[in-house]
């Protein structure tokens, strides 16, 4: 499928990646991470140190803040190859949202306290923005700080704070004075200081993955602030535009595409692969077509927003959005029977055995065609990003 990679330097990098999954990527964190379950928080810790040991552990990051400096193309490739080897998927929050804006925006103390701490996996982060009455609306948030000396003071509550109950630190927008958007504020928090309680939202799948976060009187350093006081909208939108070009969900729509053309063989139907009936196959080339129209759409616009040119990230969170959920209720469907039973993610997790019969690759594929109906919703609801497409480049 990859069409990526012919020139020979990225061939021969190609050959690097694979020979280093193949050395150092442990066949037991392959194997639980190829069950479409969501990784959990100790594989991705023990991944990112030892992709750390080998300096990859931020592929996307310039090399003066300790990233690898790749181009495009090889980061393109190194993630088809992750995929295909089953390793656990990076912290994205760290990665792709608050690690660029704390290189980008310092202060420059924060970045040396903090960063190297996380390209070793020592941190992990949870996402503070939303909040019960400001979620699309998220200019209207109430969690309010003041200064107190050398810290802040929080008070307010946050909700759908994603993996929050495993996190070390939560990146919180909060209020800092008057103005819908004048008056936020970016702060860094550490998830178990004294006044935070964090209380678990059973999601669809009943499971936990997602919270309510209480502040009360929670206390956070100045120092802890990411850029200027009051600057907080604008550094919110930089990191939301990269949130939803990584909606696209490339490495995850490419899993998902694998698997289901893996189930498509494997079960069979009328006394034939399900992948020889026409009419099913016409439907996974369609998503395949689909897929890769998106990952050059996304390479396109990331070459194109380094040059500062826009990110498109509401027209990629639509499509990526989309796609995830149709090809994972494609697999639903390929599995016929065996996609009745919804398997326990913390079972799994935990290493317990699951009651039902069923094919190796069935544990985690209605669990995550279930979480994934909220792939429209979080990131920000696709109803508002088509209202945002209307304007910036519509202009209506
Ligand atoms: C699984 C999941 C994980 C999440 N993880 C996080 C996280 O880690 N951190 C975090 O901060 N948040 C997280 N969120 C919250 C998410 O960002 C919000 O749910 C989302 O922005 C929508 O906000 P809301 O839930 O308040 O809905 P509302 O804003 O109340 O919207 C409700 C409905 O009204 C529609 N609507 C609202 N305004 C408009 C408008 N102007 N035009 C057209 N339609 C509109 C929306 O499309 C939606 O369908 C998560 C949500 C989910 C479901």
């Amino acid at each position: 499928m990859a069409a990526l990679g012919h020139d020979p330097a990225d061939e021969e990098f190609r050959q690097e990646v694979r020979a280093f999954l193949r050395d150092r990527l442990p066949a037991d964190m392959a194997r639980r991470n190829g069950q479409g379950f969501h990784a959990s928080r100790a594989d991705t810790r023990a991944w990112t140190r030892i992709l750390h040991e080998k300096g990859w552990s931020a592929p996307n990051w310039p090399v003066e803040h300790g990233g690898t400096g790749w181009t495009l193309t090889q980061q393109a490739i190194f993630d088809e190859e992750c995929t295909a080897a089953g390793t656990p998927l990076l912290d994205i929050f760290g990665l792709s949202m608050v690690g660029p804006l704390i290189f980008t925006f310092g202060p420059g103390e924060l970045k040396d306290r903090i960063l190297p701490a996380f390209l070793r996996g020592e941190i992990s982060w949870a996402q503070g923005f939303s909040e019960p009455n400001s979620g699309s609306d998220l200019g209207s948030l109430q969690t309010r700080a003041v200064i107190d000396g050398a810290d802040y003071i929080i008070n307010g509550r946050k909700i759908w704070t994603s993996g929050a109950h495993e996190a070390d630190m939560i990146f919180c927008l909060v209020r800092t004075g008057e103005g819908s958007r004048n008056g936020l504020t970016m702060l860094l928090v550490d998830a178990r200081a004294s006044g935070i309680a964090i209380r678990p939202i059973e999601d669809i799948r009943k499971e936990h993955s997602l919270n309510e976060v209480i502040l009360d009187n929670v206390r956070t350093p100045v120092a802890n602030r990411i850029g200027e006081e009051g600057k907080g909208w604008g550094y919110a939108k930089a990191l939301l535009e990269r949130e939803r070009a990584f909606a696209a969900e490339i490495p995850r729509n490419r899993h998902h595409l694998a698997t289901l053309k893996c189930i498509a063989r494997e079960t069979m139907r009328g006394g034939k692969p399900l992948i020889e009936d026409n009419l099913f196959a016409a439907r996974i080339a369609e998503a395949e077509v689909e897929f890769m129209a998106l990952e050059y759409m996304t390479l396109r616009a990331m070459a194109d927003n380094e040059r500062g040119g826009p990110s498109f990230g509401s027209f990629l969170k639509i499509r990526g959005s989309e796609l995830v959920q149709r090809i994972t209720q494609l697999q639903v469907e390929a599995m016929g029977d065996h996609g009745a039973y919804l398997y326990s993610e913390h079972a799994h997790r935990a290493g317990e055995p699951q009651p039902a019969p069923g094919p190796d690759f069935a544990p985690g594929i209605w669990s995550e065609a279930m979480y994934r109906r909220a792939s429209s919703i979080y990131g920000g609801a696709n109803e508002v990003q088509r209202t945002l497409i209307a304007k910036q480049y519509l202009e209506l």
